[in-house]
């Protein structure tokens, strides 16, 4: 996956410029090859065995290890995913649906393993959080003996996601050890590795436990990146779990030229990111790498006597139900594999590409407007931006008051929203209410960026009538 396949990410020109994931008569035609698949399958149930006949790994030897660059037909993706044993469904089984195939073919969920880690794909997020932050409470108490849970403090910043919270209370973190750290626009609102140090060593000093990091590539509120480098190398020195939340904007390290985001990334002790958010996954997906698999199977595995069987007693398999909190799993694997090959790498680049070149579009038309500022630098296919105090104080001798400001904004954002065109979403950032455009839907075009400017502009300038 790591071969630049495009030596100028942005060219136009590329052949795999013009996919169209959604185009209608090709859907409507694989959604006809599947159901006739079901219909098939359900006519012949009968003969199948009741339990499927393959062994550990028969899909492994099946597959390639990588996925392809360039699209393959669907035909060949259902003929690959499909064959094999078909067993009868469990009798409380529902009409299997599209993802639901995997499970009928008898085969469990595949792990993505870069050397030495391995990885899960969980639902969201927040259950890869809590599932790391249980992980390294537990690496931690081993240490320092199971009374020492009170001292334990985790941290983030205040750009952090709040699951990262909710899950360290849930995880039994004292909440008053769940440390928020302050992040400033001078720093692009990233978390910096010497205010962390000064919380950890103040932390120390007071007789508590640093256990844990949450960096963000990507922050939910501005896309900020959190530099992994220098922040790993303090949670090494304090012997920190570092985990890096990149729900969001880790995808965009399928191109090798947004790779440097996660520069440091080495020294992380576990990775997530949702393949649902801009990787054109359904919900639910998220991929947990963790570094050493074998904390966090201590910390979550259960073995009853109803669960055995000869292939986990005799390793031969993963068991994925130690790996995550609940112990049923959905079969997300197939549809992400079946993303990979029907979209092809090429593809999926390019189409990162596509979304970051609109938010870099998007990004220009609000600095060439003397009315708009650029909140924060951006980073992936996420603006943030505002009508600009400055303007509001300069030309038209109103007010500066924040909240003031604020409020206008707050307006525009609602009356941009109630047109019913484009919809926008908002953040307070250090105290600033900023207007945010995500890019990333499957369908959207140049145009619909267009469409946004002319939307934003028509009611920054009614808001603007109404300020003077
Ligand atoms: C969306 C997001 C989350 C939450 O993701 P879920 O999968 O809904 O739990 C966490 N962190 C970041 C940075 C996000 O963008």
């Amino acid at each position: 996956m790591d071969k630049p396949t495009n030596e100028n990410p942005e060219n136009i020109n590329s052949p795999f410029d013009t996919f169209n994931p959604l185009e209608p008569q090709e859907f409507k035609r694989q959604a006809h090859l599947v159901i006739d698949f079901l219909v098939d399958y359900y006519r012949n149930v009968e003969n199948y065995p009741v339990l499927s006949q393959v062994g550990p790994g028969y899909l492994k030897n099946r597959i390639p290890d990588s996925a392809p660059n360039g699209p393959e037909p669907i035909e060949n993706i259902l003929h690959d995913a499909l064959i094999g044993s078909h067993p009868r469904p469990p009798r409380s089984s529902r009409t299997p649906y599209w993802i639901g195939l995997g499970k009928c073919s008898g085969y469990q969920s595949t792990s993505f393993s870069p050397e030495g880690g391995g990885g899960v794909i969980q639902g969201s997020t927040c259950d890869a959080l809590l599932s790391t932050l249980v992980a390294a409470r537990d690496k931690t108490l081993k240490k320092i003996g199971g009374n020492g849970i009170n001292k334990l403090v985790a941290y983030g910043s205040d750009q952090t996601h709040c699951t990262f919270r909710k899950g360290a209370q849930i995880a039994g973190i004292h909440r008053d050890r769940i440390r928020a750290i302050r992040t400033s626009k001078a720093n692009a609102f990233a978390l910096s590795a010497e205010d962390l140090r000064v919380a950890v060593e103040a932390d120390v000093k007071s007789g508590l436990v640093p256990f844990f990091l949450c960096a963000t590539v990507g922050t939910t509120a501005s896309a900020a990146v959190d530099p992994l480098g220098p922040l790993g190398e303090v949670a090494k020195e304090f012997g920190i779990w570092v985990h890096v939340d990149g729900a969001y904007a880790a995808s965009a390290c399928i191109c090798p030229e947004y790779r440097g985001f996660i520069n440091g990334v080495e020294n992380a002790d576990s990775f997530s990111f949702n393949p649902h958010k801009w990787l054109f996954a359904g919900l639910d997906c998220c991929c947990l790498w963790v570094k050493e698999p074998a904390v966090l199977v201590e910390a979550l595995s259960t073995n009853p006597d109803y669960l055995r069987n000869k292939v986990s007693d005799l390793k031969k398999v993963v068991d994925y139900k130690d790996w995550q909190i609940s112990l049923t799993r959905r079969f997300r694997s197939i549809k992400l594999w079946i993303l990979l090959r029907s979209y092809g790498v090429a593809n999926l680049q390019q189409l990162i590409r596509r979304y970051i070149k609109m938010a870099k579009d998007f990004e220009l038309r609000i600095k060439t407007d003397k009315r708009l500022e650029v909140a924060v630098p951006r980073n992936f296919s996420t603006v943030c931006f505002l009508i600009s105090p400055i303007l509001i104080r300069g030309e038209n001798q109103v007010s500066d008051d924040q909240t003031w400001i604020n409020n206008l904004n707050a307006k525009v954002l609602e009356s941009v929203n109630e047109s019913g065109k484009i919809f926008m979403t908002h953040a307070m950032i250090g105290g600033v209410y900023v207007i945010r455009i995500a890019i990333g839907g499957s369908l959207t075009e140049n145009k619909h960026i267009n469409l946004a400017w002319e939307v934003v502009k028509e009611h920054v300038d009614k808001a603007m009538l109404l300020a003077a």
